[in-house]
């Protein structure tokens, strides 16, 4: 997990047992987002998100950044800091993306979910093996 924390960029990524079984459950509301099935669905687990997630929004230019948004103070712990990034994250990717391009994987037994960069977007698995795989099963079946 803290991997994870790091590539995204988060600062000061250790986790406590405890700190790790919070970001568990918060993933879990994450990705009723990506579930939604129908944009008010989806907006309603944004929001959410944004009620449990972020205290306050403000402009920062940390590290020499270009200014951007925060969604808690800088001092909050890894966990809060984590709800208040991704909370503010998908909110502001779902006004972008008038609250589509967010999906779950197709095929069976593969759960991940998925943010579509796809021009058309009309991306329908994780990633491209996941789609071959259930290429592959749908050959299988129309051949018996
Ligand atoms: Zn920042
Ligand atoms: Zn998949």
């Amino acid at each position: 997990m803290t991997d994870v924390l790091l590539t995204h960029e988060i600062r000061r990524p250790d986790l406590m047992d405890e700190q790790l079984q919070a970001l568990r459950s918060w993933s879990s509301l994450l990705q009723d987002v990506f579930i939604a099935t129908t944009i008010d669905d989806r907006t309603q687990a944004a929001n959410t998100l944004l009620t449990l997630g972020t205290a306050r929004a403000y402009l920062t230019t940390h590290d020499g950044w270009s200014p951007h948004l925060h969604f808690t103070g800088e001092d909050e712990d890894v966990v809060a800091r984590v709800k208040a990034v991704t909370a503010g994250g998908v909110a502001i990717f779902l006004v972008e993306s008038g609250g589509e391009r967010l999906g779950v994987c197709a095929r069976s037994r593969c759960e991940r979910v998925f943010v579509d960069t796809s021009r058309n977007g009309r991306r329908e698995y994780c990633s491209a093996r996941c789609g071959n795989t259930a290429a592959v099963t749908r050959h299988r079946q129309r051949h018996g």
